[in-house]
């Protein structure tokens, strides 16, 4: 058994947000420059982990989806080509990013990394098919939206296109995955929540929707066997009344506590809900710790210093 064997698994779903920050246009210089804050620690971390790296695509697969307005004579592509699109550009920007950082540290020969294209399957009879519910993708005017071939929803900001977005069953290259941290690489892969796809007998097929990024790393924490699930985000963790006067943020909940906090709405759908389902997912699925933590504190919250612990009850 090589050492690295013995070295607990890390998994790190990076928020959308730690390329494009709010109030940003999100030039590629920003993007780089706002990864190096996660990536540094990342790469440290990577001395005594195995790593698992995931991220989100809101903001990267929303630009995509504005070029593909600004030019009719380009047949428009279906969503699962787009995601598959970020999981490239954004596999590619982690892993330069990361090697970068680890050239820093003197430890690049010692790691290696690979990104991967992942899809993940959904189930055609999930409920969420009947539904779309996932804003994304510019804002339209009430006559632009009109013109338009797919679903849209009235939103706070405008008309938006609406996706459906099902829930994650398996991650389909979880053995490579596993085959790939056990030979000790990083792993860079479920970008975007995954590439959707269902079964079609002995195939599979793409399908016009959007995973969640969040309930997708769980998925993969839980076949991958991770020991630490972190979700690095824009705020230092989940609070009580996000927003108010009163905003107390949870340095540490279990399963039940978040349970009741999610009946008295205190954590929205499409934000911070996704990832208090996913931390308790893995959590009651018997993973050993799951936090929720901003991207500036990643290592803190791994030492157990910062974040929002979800424990057992
Ligand atoms: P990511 O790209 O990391 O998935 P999201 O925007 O989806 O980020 O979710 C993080 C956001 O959730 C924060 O920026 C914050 O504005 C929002 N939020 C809503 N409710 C809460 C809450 N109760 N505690 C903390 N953050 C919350
Ligand atoms: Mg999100």
């Amino acid at each position: 058994m090589s050492s690295s064997r013995r070295k607990d698994i890390l998994l790190v779903a990076l928020g959308g947000n730690a390329l494009i920050q709010k109030g940003q246009t999100g030039t590629i210089e920003e993007q780089f420059d706002n990864l190096k804050v996660p990536i540094r620690q990342i790469a440290r971390l990577s001395r005594t982990f195995r790593v698992l790296i995931t991220h989100g695509n809101g903001p990267q697969v929303g630009n995509l989806l504005m070029q593909q307005e600004c030019c009719p004579s380009v047949p428009k592509l279906p969503l699962e080509i787009l995601v598959a699109q970020t999981q490239g550009q954004l596999g590619y920007m982690i892993e330069t990013s990361l090697d970068s950082a680890l050239m820093d540290l003197g430890i690049q020969s010692e790691q290696r990394i690979v990104s991967l294209l992942s899809y993940v399957v959904v189930d055609e009879s999930d409920p969420a098919f009947n539904e779309p519910s996932k804003p994304i993708g510019p804002v339209y005017t009430d006559i632009e939206a009109r013109h338009l071939s797919y679903p849209v929803r009235k939103t706070a900001k405008g008309y938006r296109r609406v996706v459906v977005s099902p829930k994650p069953i398996t991650i389909v290259e979880k053995r490579e995955i596993r085959a790939l941290i056990d030979r000790d690489f990083i792993v860079i892969c479920c970008g975007g929540g995954g590439i959707p796809v269902v079964r079609e007998g002995r195939s599979f097929a793409g399908v016009d929707a959007v995973i969640d990024k969040d309930l997708a790393s769980a998925a993969l924490a839980k076949e991958a066997g991770a020991d630490i699930f972190l979700i690095a985000t824009d705020v230092p963790g989940a609070a009580l009344q996000y927003g108010t006067s009163e905003q107390r943020f949870l340095r540490q909940m279990t399963v039940s506590e978040a349970q009741t906090y999610c009946e008295h709405g205190h954590f929205p759908p499409g934000s911070m809900l996704p990832k208090i389902e996913a931390a308790c997912q893995f959590i009651s699925a018997g993973g050993k710790r799951s936090v929720i933590t901003s991207i500036l504190d990643i290592e803190a919250a791994v030492a157990g210093k910062a974040g929002t612990e979800i424990r057992p009850d």
